[in-house]
């Protein structure tokens, strides 16, 4: 399995910057082999970064989906419609989600069925907050995150990439140790049925990644902050292990 390196681009860059960054991304990473390359934009972007990277060897993701197919919800994006422009991937349960969206287990849970249903690749993520690690809490804790945000799939989680974020790594320039998030992978594996692949995020940046790929246990990594800047995401995607 190639490394997966994956960027979140969350709610930045519009369309106009949209397609500077891109272009910068595939001209800095045109020469890269054996990786995978996901782009995540944000929603107004998705045509604009499916129409450049469509003879590349870059993938586009979606941030965020909702369960049904099409209908009477305001605001909501369809999985279906994601497909349709080209998305392979799509977040769900980004902590941000979780914790400013109000999303639970149980409305993650739904989407997850959702994207299978319509072969969408689910980024599944999960982690603990400083509070819940200080207390002891971590395991208990992805746990819960698993049983429910799996609940009647969980023999189908090979179809899905899984993502350890801890939320207190997330944006704040706290990274995991390499030795804690490959803790935590081993975690995750040993709780799920089926192979899976586990990615690392929470300020990975073009000086801790080589350390943090080092590690048997993270098979890529999701990058928030640094893949806004080509360079850094693409020195992310060129990690020495
Ligand atoms: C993320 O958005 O998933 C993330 C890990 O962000 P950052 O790299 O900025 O911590």
């Amino acid at each position: 399995m190639n490394p997966i390196i994956a960027g979140n681009w969350k709610m930045n860059k519009d369309p106009v910057e949209s397609r500077a960054l891109v272009q910068q991304l595939l001209e800095l990473t045109g020469d890269v082999k054996n990786r995978e390359i996901i782009i995540i934009p944000p929603f107004t972007s998705l045509s604009i970064v499916a129409e450049l990277t469509r003879t590349s060897r870059i993938k586009l993701g979606a941030q965020n989906m909702y369960w049904e197919r099409s209908g009477a919800y305001t605001g909501e994006i369809s999985g279906v419609f994601l497909k349709s422009l080209g998305c392979d991937y799509v977040l769900i349960g980004h902590s941000e989600r979780r914790h400013i969206m109000g999303e639970t287990d149980e409305i993650i849970n739904k989407k997850l069925k959702a994207a299978l249903e319509i072969g969408l690749i689910s980024i599944f993520c999960c982690g603990e907050t400083e509070k819940e690690r200080e207390d002891g809490r971590t395991e208990e804790v992805i746990t819960r995150q698993l049983q429910h945000g799996l609940k009647d799939i969980e023999d189908q989680v090979h179809k899905m990439i899984i993502a350890y974020e801890p939320v207190w790594a997330i944006g704040t320039g706290k990274t995991a140790t390499p030795q804690q998030a490959a803790e935590v992978h081993a975690f995750i594996r040993s709780r799920l049925q089926k192979q899976v692949a586990v990615l690392y995020g929470g300020s990975v940046k073009p000086d801790n990644v080589d350390a943090l790929m080092s590690e048997n246990e993270i098979n890529g990594c999701l990058v928030g902050g640094a893949s806004l800047k080509p360079e850094s995401f693409a020195r992310i995607v060129k990690f020495n292990r």
